[in-house]
């Protein structure tokens, strides 16, 4: 999305009364099983772009919103090829990603390579769970602790992996409530795409009428179907900066 529609959801966001929170609160209702009762919001970033930098970074300075990143940790520093279904476009580097933990941002881990986790081997779902881990806290010099599933998919299996390999929280791209602190291994995100307005974004948050949540979801589905299919979707609103799920085959 356009940097100025992102800058239209923080302002959105704050018009409604909601609260910025810092992933230690965000943990700390995780770990309490009922986010309900730390009302808030927390933005992620996932696969690490570097427009995340160049523009989503200092609106979320501008407007006070905390924020994580989530790296596709062997493509640091290099292009996405990983990925079929997005533009060619450049990952952050190990310099970037220091800089901006440095200055606050929470750095956590997406596995080295993006793939579907449920889909590949135990073995291979493992190396790619703990191998992300050891090669972010080495290129960023602190300790990274939570996880966000690439696609949002896992299973049981690739849950006890990430709990195994010492996180203390797993995303996963499901809006449904948590179930309890067993639900920090998946616990909910909202996913925002480029179609989003201020209104799907205020719905998605629970602060609009089931109508325009409906809208907001019938336009996702529609994005995520046109990336499916291999449509083009307009440059224009493939956009600048990659929010999560931006692309249309889902983060
Ligand atoms: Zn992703």
């Amino acid at each position: 999305m356009s940097p100025a529609r992102f800058e239209g959801h923080l302002a959105a966001l704050l018009a409604l009364g909601m609260k910025p929170m810092d992933m230690d609160s965000v943990l700390a209702a995780v770990a309490d099983g009922a986010p309900g009762r730390h009302p808030g919001v927390h933005i992620t970033f996932d696969d690490g772009y570097r427009d995340f930098l160049e523009h989503a970074w200092p609106l979320c300075v501008r407007h006070g919103f905390p924020a994580t990143v989530f790296p596709v940790a062997a493509y640091v520093g290099r292009r996405n090829e990983w990925d079929l279904s997005f533009p060619r476009t450049s990952h952050l580097t190990w310099p970037q990603l220091r800089e901006l933990s440095d200055a606050g941002v929470t750095v956590g881990a997406h596995t080295d390579t993006h793939p579907f986790l449920s889909r590949v081997p135990l073995d291979i779902a493992r190396r790619e769970i703990v191998d992300a881990k050891s090669r972010l806290e080495d290129g960023i010099g602190r300790a990274v602790s939570v996880f966000a599933y690439p696609h949002g998919d896992s299973s049981p299996d690739v849950r006890r992996l990430v709990e195994d390999a010492g996180y203390a929280a797993a995303f996963s791209l499901d809006s449904r409530r948590m179930l309890g602190p067993s639900s920090r291994w998946q616990a909910p995100r909202t996913a925002v795409y480029a179609l989003d307005g201020p209104r799907g974004v205020a719905a998605k948050v629970g602060c609009r009428g089931s109508r325009a949540l409906w809208r907001a979801r019938a336009m996702n589905r529609a994005f995520r179907l046109c990336g499916y299919a291999g449509l083009l979707v307009p440059r224009r609103l493939r956009g600048i900066s990659h929010a999560e799920g931006s692309r249309g085959e889902g983060p």
